[in-house]
């Protein structure tokens, strides 16, 4: 994707004398507010559950360096990669996945769905991501949000499901959904942040696991592709153990996924004989991915970390107790509007979507004392 035929901001800016369009998001996005707040959100533990477990924010950052190492070797714009890497986890609640499912169900009982309506989206991160960088980020005289290309934003917006992306085709002249109605695919840069998200996640995923105490290096070799890598490292280091194997082990399969992706995306562009982005979009499956093999492994080890990690008793207990909070903090802002600040701001977002946002933009911590001064009890202690 070259800077020069970037589709545009929402709002005429001129160009910025010494930085591309590209670079000029980035830049944005590491000042915004919402990208600070990233350091203390969730990603599989609780900000304060040690402090050496990955945050949103260590997690985004792995990915862009993912992704910027894959760009750089096939050309692809690295400035484009690092824009989506650092923006695509924005609109995560606090406690991650707990936080968005409870979110989502608190939003849909205190509206529910009316067909047609533009106000009744529930709530899905992706689409709060996108929220984040067009209208809740308040930085700039002109307009509300960071106003990005339209390329950072349609990299943001990984998923959307059908609903709302018929909504956002109403209310967003720029088109940013048009592919999950009309089918398509993004630029490269944007398939290429889905699958290093992908991959950081994997291995991170490990590392804290195992560092943790809920998994064992043993339980880890079950894992056909990461007992490989333990092998390979092994076998160049026999007396290597504890932590250096783990470290070793995740190195290798890390490099190994990477050129794997290289590989396998290299053949594809080749194939389709894609020579353009509009070429790219017009494509119906992803063209940067990993081999047949490699993408059946790494669901075989998302299976793994799902029921032995995301799954693990101590894990859902935490999880339990974050849902609780979002939904009943979301309950107590509606019952006390004057204790949310963010409802009345804006007459056109109602007010459980005031509160939605509100909430979303919390950090783990932020949302645990909210919910202690507002319900007169605590859930962590
Ligand atoms: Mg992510």
């Amino acid at each position: 994707m070259h800077p020069a035929r970037s589709l545009g901001r929402r709002f005429n800016e001129p160009d910025a004398p010494t930085r591309s369009v590209f670079q000029r998001d980035r830049d944005r996005i590491i000042h915004s507010t919402a990208f600070r707040r990233l350091v203390y959100k969730t990603q599989v533990f609780l900000n304060h559950e040690g402090d050496l477990f990955r945050t949103r924010l260590t997690h985004s950052l792995e990915v862009a360096q993912l992704g910027r190492s894959i760009a750089r070797t096939l050309g692809l714009n690295e400035d484009l990669v690092e824009a989506i890497a650092l923006s695509h986890d924005l609109g995560h609640t606090p406690f991650g996945h707990a936080g968005q499912d409870a979110l989502n169900a608190s939003i849909r009982a205190a509206q529910p769905a009316k067909a047609g309506s533009d106000e009744d989206w529930g709530f899905e991160h992706n689409l709060q991501s996108l929220r984040v960088v067009d209208e809740l980020e308040e930085r700039y005289p002109a307009f509300d949000g960071l106003n990005l290309t339209f390329e950072t934003r349609e990299g943001i917006l990984k998923h959307c499901s059908r609903a709302n992306a018929e909504r956002l085709m109403r209310t967003d002249a720029t088109g940013v959904a048009r592919r999950f109605v009309e089918g398509g695919s993004p630029t490269l840069e944007a398939q290429l942040c889905n699958l290093a998200d992908e991959i950081a996640y994997n291995a991170h995923d490990i590392d804290d696991g195992v560092r943790s105490g809920l998994l064992t290096l043993d339980q880890m070799n079950d894992v056909p592709l990461f007992d490989r890598y333990r092998r390979q490292a092994l076998a160049a280091h026999p007396a290597l153990g504890g932590r250096r194997l783990l470290f070793e082990s995740i190195r290798l399969m890390l490099s190994d996924q990477v050129y794997d992706v290289i590989a396998t995306t290299r053949h594809r562009v080749a194939d389709a004989g894609v020579d353009s982005v509009e070429a790219v979009r017009a494509q119906k499956a992803p063209l940067v991915a990993f081999s047949d093999e490699m993408a059946a492994q790494s669901q075989q080890l998302k299976r793994f970390l799902f029921r032995n990690l995301y799954r693990h008793p101590q894990v859902m207990d935490t999880t339990e107790r974050a849902a609780r909070v979002v939904s009943e903090l979301f309950v107590l802002y509606l019952e006390r509007p004057h204790e949310c600040p963010a409802i009345g701001v804006s007459s056109s977002i109602s007010a459980p979507r005031a509160v939605a946002d509100y909430i979303a933009g919390m950090t783990d911590r932020f949302a645990i004392r909210e919910h202690q001064r507002l319900s007169g009890y605590t859930l962590f202690s």
